[in-house]
């Protein structure tokens, strides 16, 4: 199928993307690396008259320290985040889960910012922005706004993004010392996205966990902090039998997506483990 015919803008300038939008309404989506959003419009799913091109747009791509934080840029492919030396040394968690997206084709060309603004249930990023506890930077008409990633993923496909804004920078604190952080997954055998993704980020000190943030992808209609495994982690002795007892928790209160190819009793059998595995191996980075 091809898509209905569209007219091609690039912006020149994060400004001139917002004034595309602004001008064109709901007839306009930014198009970052085109991975989740061309396939759509191949299949008619999605019919944008104007597409605004980002991928270029300066400024909009890179990786910094500053301040405490890693600053991302929205149009930073997947790539540059598994291979950057400043994410793999300071939050090796998200060059660990940005390393397991598809494969090197779609690393090269999907972008943190799409992935977030797509807010697929089966994406990796998201979980990872959720352990992290990042920050996202928003452009739009109203001028510019943060927005905490815990209220950034409203439901499946659909953020707290307004019409016409558009997202220009992920913002991570970085973590303090003592702690560790892993992202552990199931791949979906032939498209490579989440069964199951759990991002974990814990803090250790007299080998105590003292602060515990854990999100799962792929399980439910859009990614959440596991925060009864959050819990029960809290405060506990750093070993197996807390990792183990607390990831038995990881999916109360979550709701697993209808999918009949899937048992539910071996998809939270799954969820428990690899909460477990990513606990983990949180913990053994932690020191
Ligand atoms: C074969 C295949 C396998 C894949 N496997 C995985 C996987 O294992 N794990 C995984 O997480 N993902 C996977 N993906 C998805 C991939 O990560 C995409 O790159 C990502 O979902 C979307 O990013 P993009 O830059 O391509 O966005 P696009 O497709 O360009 O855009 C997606 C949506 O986000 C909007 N958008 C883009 N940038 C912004 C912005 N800055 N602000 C606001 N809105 C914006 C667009 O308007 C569009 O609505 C896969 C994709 C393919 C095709």
């Amino acid at each position: 199928m091809y898509p209905v015919p569209f007219e091609y803008h690039r912006a020149g300038s994060v400004q001139e993307a917002v004034e595309l939008l602004a001008r064109y309404g709901d007839e306009a989506r930014l198009l970052a690396g085109g991975h989740s959003l061309l396939p759509l419009m191949k299949l008619r799913l999605a019919e944008p008259k104007h597409l605004v091109d980002i991928r270029r747009t300066p400024g909009l791509s890179g990786v910094r320290e500053e301040g405490g934080a890693l600053i991302i840029g929205a149009a930073t492919p997947h790539q540059i985040l598994e291979h950057s030396p400043v994410v793999t040394r300071r939050l090796p968690m998200l060059s660990e889960a940005a390393a397991q997206i598809g494969d090197p084709q779609v690393r090269n060309m999907g972008t943190i910012g799409g992935s977030l603004a797509h807010a697929d249930p089966a994406a990796d990023l998201p979980a990872v922005m959720l352990a992290a506890g990042a920050e996202l930077r928003v452009i739009g008409p109203k001028g510019q706004r943060s927005i905490p990633v815990d209220g950034f993923f409203l439901k499946l496909f659909t953020t707290a993004l307004g019409p016409g804004e558009m997202l220009t920078e992920v913002r991570i604190p970085l973590p303090e010392a003592g702690t560790g952080g892993a992202y552990a997954k199931f791949p979906h055998p032939a498209s490579r996205y989440a069964i199951v993704g759990v991002a974990a980020l814990v803090t250790v000190a007299s080998r105590k966990i003292t602060a515990a943030r854990v999100a799962i992808t792929g399980v439910g209609a859009k990614a959440v902090r596991a925060s009864a495994t959050e819990t029960a982690l809290t405060g506990q002795a750093a070993d197996a039998g807390a990792v183990a007892a607390a990831a038995e928790k990881a999916t109360e209160g979550l709701t697993l997506r209808s999918d009949a190819r899937m048992d539910p009793d071996y998809w939270r059998a799954l969820t428990v483990t690899f909460t477990r595995r990513a606990v983990a191996t949180a913990l053994e980075r932690a020191g």
